[in-house]
């Protein structure tokens, strides 16, 4: 049944899809970690509908707040309701103390590009400049605003005018950058010459946008100290930095958010995916009261805070906080990233295990010490995990990294599982 559905897939929907060319199902059904194929197949997701499935597929607790909600309200628009109250309140309070009291919270439309594009506009219009910095490897969404601050190219072919005055500078890329044998930190000498160096041919920018760890780009954490580096320079020359926690926020690495495992402070967050408890759509902004700069109006939408959405999103917050999912987060990430780490070991083809919580890369190269990267392997792989029942992305600056985001809820046994699937498939893939 899976290959009739793919077949009128192919012949009525448009070209533009993504996910099924890897990973040819038709889903029928999926609980917790587990998705069932329209022909009863069963397959472990450490995919998570790229990083959404936080609390797990069907998550019932979440549910339950799900069902009240649309007995009472679906949509009302931008007008307060005690359950869109509650949501922000929630939001406040899981952020750092001292931050609790100076940040507001504001709902864009149902995706996580939308979420990028208000950050960029807010920035824009609080500083009257119009440049955006933004980093090789990000990824910010498909949206024109959001696809101009995304550096692959790919995405781009053709489109030739999207956002003016964005520049990229190199993401801080660890098992890379000292491969390149530079001692510099990837990333701040290029922004650092954009106010010293009047040759840098960069005006000053309205902001700059960075992913705390990088998701598509490969799950790359960026050495202690990278995003405190960015934030002091940027509010040196007064320039506003947007964290886009859209993938690594709602305790993917253990912590609400991912930059609050480090000392820098954004200034404004865009915030998507997992926030939508069990894949409503929601996405929206936390930012300094102090830049506010919306008038009335300035961003309006139809579909801004669907009241759904935002009970799915305090149910995930109640689920997290009674079911102890950060600390779940980071021993069942702790233990899946040493079975990795066990299997790269035996590995010739593995050349790092990188992660944090349930946010891993592992990055496929042809040789450690050259550290060439050997995306036909990884492809491979994928094909083997995938018709052993295990589902994940593939992503990385080379296309050579596995990217592992589990849901969260993620059991012992079903990581035993998946390895023992990984196993296997590099095992049939070195014959
Ligand atoms: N920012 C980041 C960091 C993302 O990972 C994504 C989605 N992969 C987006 C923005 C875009 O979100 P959406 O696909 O919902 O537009």
């Amino acid at each position: 049944k899976s290959a009739i559905l793919l077949e009128e897939q192919r012949a009525i929907e448009g070209n533009v899809v993504s996910y099924p060319r890897s990973m040819p199902i038709a889903i029928k059904k999926a609980k917790g970690s587990i998705i069932e194929d329209v022909d009863g197949n069963r397959f472990i997701d450490f995919f998570s509908g790229c990083g959404v499935l936080n609390v797990g597929h069907g998550n019932d607790f979440v549910l339950d707040y799900v069902k009240e909600q649309q007995e009472n309200l679906i949509h009302a628009l931008d007008f307060p309701t005690e359950n869109k109250m509650m949501l922000i309140r929630k939001i406040l309070n899981h952020l750092p103390v001292h931050m609790q009291d100076d940040y507001k919270v504001s709902f864009g439309g149902p995706t996580g590009s939308d979420a990028v594009e208000a950050a960029i506009k807010l920035a824009k219009i609080k500083t009257g400049r119009d440049g955006i910095i933004a980093f090789t490897g990000g990824y910010h969404g498909m949206t024109s605003g959001a696809l101009a601050v995304t550096s692959d190219t790919f995405f781009r072919n053709h489109l030739t005018s999207l956002m003016p005055n964005v520049h990229f500078i190199p993401y801080n890329y660890p098992y890379r950058s000292k491969t390149e044998g530079t001692n510099e930190i990837d990333g701040i000498e290029a922004f650092k010459s954009i106010f010293t160096n009047s040759h840098s041919g960069i005006s000053k920018p309205a902001a700059i946008i960075v992913e705390p760890i990088q998701g598509e780009g490969g799950n790359i954490v960026p050495e202690e100290g990278y995003l405190e580096a960015l934030v002091n320079i940027a509010h040196e020359n007064d320039v506003l930095v947007i964290f886009d926690e859209i993938q690594s926020g709602f305790f993917r690495t253990g912590s609400f958010l991912e930059f609050m495992n480090t000392n820098a402070i954004p200034d404004i967050i865009t915030f998507s995916k997992g926030f939508g408890g069990v894949g409503f759509p929601i996405s929206g902004l936390i930012y300094k009261k102090e830049i506010e700069a919306w008038g009335p109006a300035a961003h309006i939408g139809t579909f801004r805070g669907n009241q759904v959405s935002i009970a799915a999103a305090r149910g995930a917050f109640d689920f997290v906080e009674i079911h102890g999912i950060k600390e779940h987060t980071k021993t069942v990430g702790a233990y899946l990233m040493n079975k990795l780490k066990n299997i790269q070991g035996e590995n010739p083809f593995i050349g790092e295990v990188r992660g944090r919580g349930m946010m891993i890369g592992v990055e496929f190269v042809r040789d450690k010490r050259t550290k060439e990267p050997f995306p036909e392997l990884l492809k491979e792989f994928r094909q083997e995990c995938f018709q052993k029942g295990l589902l994940f992305e593939v992503g990385g600056h080379h296309s050579n990294v596995m990217r592992l985001v589990p849901p969260l809820v993620t059991t012992h046994k079903i990581i035993d599982a998946a390895i023992n699937v990984m196993e296997i498939a590099i095992e049939s893939c070195m014959e």
